[in-house]
């Protein structure tokens, strides 16, 4: 029988998280002041992020960062996650790719999101803060933080997109049951949330609204810090601990991968399981690709603009260095795969600049197709947007049977699906179809960047 699964002790848990940063040539772009477009500084960032998260925000020089005990500790609830080899998937393609998949969905909360979630908790904690805050779209951050937060003993309040608020109640179950305060984004209790509401009562929210709202009360709370679960670099760097377990794992394999996927929102996933092989590449020359995946109705990285844009909607944030869409940018409401975010965070931008890594953007029927692909042949119903890195690796695996080749071909599974079943309903009853932007819708959020880089 060959080996299905590679697992690793607790021992394996990484110590270090890897800053991709300090091995780039060309650095990431600084974030700016959007009044003076003078680069910030870390301590710009202290009134709203805990100091040791803004310091690694900023951090270009050391490569290794030591993960605190404690975060580590809270890590070993359901770290090392295991390296699959994809049998099933590749019996069902008939490919001669070796497939394999690193399973982040076995955490407590389903997703990837809590390695970063507990890293930001523990900060916070660490500088005497009380009380945190955030937005979350579909829930999967909103219900990482709000465990973390009970970890590290802080009370929460999640700004949620209104129509995920009531199309998916039970995300916000999950975190109401972890002790947070749930409110639905836009509100009443924000100054920009009641600007929102003034001008269009009926409107569902965007993530981008709920940015501002959460940085909003953060700000005007004493003792209080935002967090934020995907796009800044800190993000990136808690994620590492994906790639630096499958790093080893693949070598309990006998396998080092040639092709590397993940599905992209903001970028943290992707750049957890990319970032440890990327330095094979920036260091050694490696020869890997590596590939981000994206909806089409939100795709930043093939079609978006590299140029400085808010990373929120309401523009409180500072100027980020990101391939965009234009902050104003939402999805159309029949894309029910997640990934909604309007930009690509720093590092990734700089790396798609330079052309250390490509892009592919996914038609919403090939997604869930690929999905439900995935859930015969590997008993695991993903998540809609883990389902993206799934299609391109299915779409590779099958050129390589064209070319008669035989590539290994690594994704990360980022989270299961079982509570976006509702999608998948859509799905399986006819209801979803491919949405095709148009230059012209996109040029109408794109032409409100102004133009820095
Ligand atoms: C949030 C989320 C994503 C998208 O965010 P990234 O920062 O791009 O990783 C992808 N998959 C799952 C399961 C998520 O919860």
């Amino acid at each position: 029988m060959t080996t299905k699964k590679f697992l690793l002790q607790e021992a394996d848990i990484p110590t270090r998280w890897y800053n991709i940063a300090a091995d780039m040539i060309n650095k990431p772009r600084p974030l700016l002041n959007p009044a003076t477009k003078e680069p910030i500084a870390a301590s710009d960032l202290y009134p709203l992020f805990a100091r040791a998260l803004a310091d690694q925000e900023m951090n270009q020089t050391d490569a290794w960062i030591d993960i605190p005990e404690e975060v580590r500790d809270m890590y070993k609830v359901w770290r090392p996650t295991p390296l699959v080899r994809a049998y099933g998937l590749e019996k069902a393609l008939d490919t001669t790719a070796r497939i394999y998949f690193k399973n982040e969905s076995v955490s407590p909360v389903g997703s990837h999101k809590l390695n970063s979630a507990l890293a930001q908790a523990y900060f916070c904690k660490q500088e005497g803060v009380t009380n945190i805050t955030t937005e979350t779209g579909a829930g999967q951050w909103g219900a990482a933080l709000s465990y973390a937060a009970k970890a590290f003993g802080l009370e929460l309040a999640v700004y949620m997109v209104k129509v995920s608020y009531h199309q998916k109640p039970y995300r916000r179950s999950i975190m109401q049951t972890f002790g947070a305060q749930v409110i639905a984004s836009p509100s009443m209790s924000t100054k920009s949330g009641r600007a929102i509401l003034t001008d269009n009562p009926n409107y569902q929210g965007s993530l981008g609204t709920a940015i501002s709202e959460a940085v909003e009360l953060a700000m005007q709370t004493p003792n209080c810090k935002y967090t934020l679960g995907s796009v800044l670099n800190h993000v990136m760097l808690h994620q590492t601990v994906i790639g630096l377990e499958a790093e080893k794992q693949m070598e309990m394999a006998g396998d080092y991968p040639d092709i590397i996927i993940g599905c992209f929102g903001g970028g943290s996933n992707f750049s957890g399981i990319a970032f440890p092989f990327l330095r094979h590449k920036l260091k050694e020359g490696k020869d890997i690709r590596v590939i981000a995946a994206e909806p089409s109705s939100c795709p930043k990285l093939t079609r978006g603009e590299f140029q400085y844009d808010f990373g929120d909607e309401a523009g409180y944030t500072p100027l980020l260095p990101m391939f965009t869409l234009g902050h104003t940018f939402a999805p159309a409401n029949i894309h029910a795969g997640g990934l909604r975010y309007h930009g690509a965070g720093a590092i990734v931008s700089q790396l798609r600049s330079d052309g250390l890594l490509e892009a592919v953007d996914i038609p919403q029927l090939e997604t869930f197709d690929a999905a439900t692909l995935f859930a015969r042949a590997e008993g695991i119903i993903p998540a809609p947007e883990s389902a993206h890195a799934i299609a391109a690796a299915i779409s590779e695996a099958l050129k390589a049977k064209e070319a008669g080749a035989s590539p290994v071909i690594l994704f990360n599974l980022s989270g299961h699906g079982l509570l976006d079943m509702a999608a998948y309903d859509q799905y399986l009853a006819g209801d979803l179809t491919n949405y095709e932007l148009t230059d012209k819708d996109l040029n109408a959020t794109l032409a409100s960047l102004e133009k820095i880089i």
